[in-house]
């Protein structure tokens, strides 16, 4: 089965500052009305630590029972407060997302349309596009889920 682990959680942000203290530029107001960019600043806020908690510092594993649930709702607290200035816009929660096989382990690889289509590449010829590539029990979940011969000799099957 295809699991999808997420970290590197970021909140991106576009900052057009109008005026000097809106770039933290304070103490100017008396003398300077506008700052011009040359173009929009792109910036990404990063997220605290979930295991930093200011007087003691632990993996975020033990300060947390839903690590991914908690790091998505910190971004979102953190896009919140950044819409309430008026010189941000476009304010975004992302991470990095990575594809993995919860048998093997492997990084998950499926075939595209050309490589299923091509004998070399193909498992048998009821290989299709988005099958597997990773280990046969995948295979076998896959083509078991869509109605799809499984492979010669029951390969990947729960007795094979
Ligand atoms: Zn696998």
């Amino acid at each position: 089965m295809r699991v999808t682990h997420r970290d590197e959680w970021r909140v991106t942000a576009t900052v057009k500052p109008r005026r000097p203290a809106d770039l933290g530029l304070t103490g100017l107001d008396e003398l300077a009305e506008f700052v011009a960019v040359g173009a929009p600043i792109t910036v990404a806020v990063l997220p605290r630590r979930l295991g930093r908690l200011g007087w003691v510092s632990m993996g975020d594993r033990l300060a947390s029972r839903d690590v991914e649930g908690d790091y998505r709702r910190r971004c979102e607290a953190i896009a919140g407060e950044l819409r309430r200035f008026p010189h941000v816009d476009e304010v975004h929660v992302a991470c990095t997302e990575t594809h993995f096989c919860s048998y093997c382990g492997c990084g998950w690889e499926e075939l595209t349309a050309a490589q299923a289509a091509n004998p070399r590449e193909q498992l048998d010829e009821h290989s299709v596009e988005g099958e597997p590539v990773c280990c046969d029990k995948a295979v076998y979940e896959f083509r078991i889920a869509r109605g799809i011969e499984p492979l010669a000799d029951g390969r990947g099957g729960e007795d094979a």
